[in-house]
């Protein structure tokens, strides 16, 4: 089943199955702004209920993919690393640190940023 207007995944988040627990919709609840203590009352209602559901997962929906496209915003604009390709005398790639040699470029880049993790004191 598939409302219009919202993604199956919005649909696959909020729908409660037997095997979900309560803290699983009690989470659901709250992505949507429900409150989870009054949702039974409203679900009584079958008109509210159907628009509060459908309102709260548009809103849902809205503010993710907004979430996901300031992400994705940032990524792209966050400046490309760039690294200083130390060669010995036979074309090598090796680290001016440590000494160790590479076979490719990648390699060496992914040593850098470890050494510029270790610098940070980040594991
Ligand atoms: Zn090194």
């Amino acid at each position: 089943m598939r409302m219009s207007g919202t993604s199956g995944y919005a649909l696959m988040q909020i729908r409660c199955s037997q095997t979900q627990t309560w803290r699983t919709v009690s989470t659901h609840l709250t992505a949507i702004s429900m409150s989870s203590e009054s949702w039974e009352e409203l679900a009584t209602k079958r008109t509210e209920w159907r628009t509060a559901v459908k309102t709260g997962l548009e809103n849902f929906e809205s503010t993710r993919l907004e979430e996901l496209d300031s992400k994705r915003q940032h990524r792209k604009t966050r400046p490309k690393p760039s690294y200083d390709y130390t060669y010995d005398s036979n074309g090598n790639l090796y680290c001016a640190s440590c000494n160790r040699t590479f076979k490719s470029k990648f390699g060496f880049a992914s040593h850098a940023r470890a050494h510029a993790r270790r610098d940070q004191g980040i594991s």
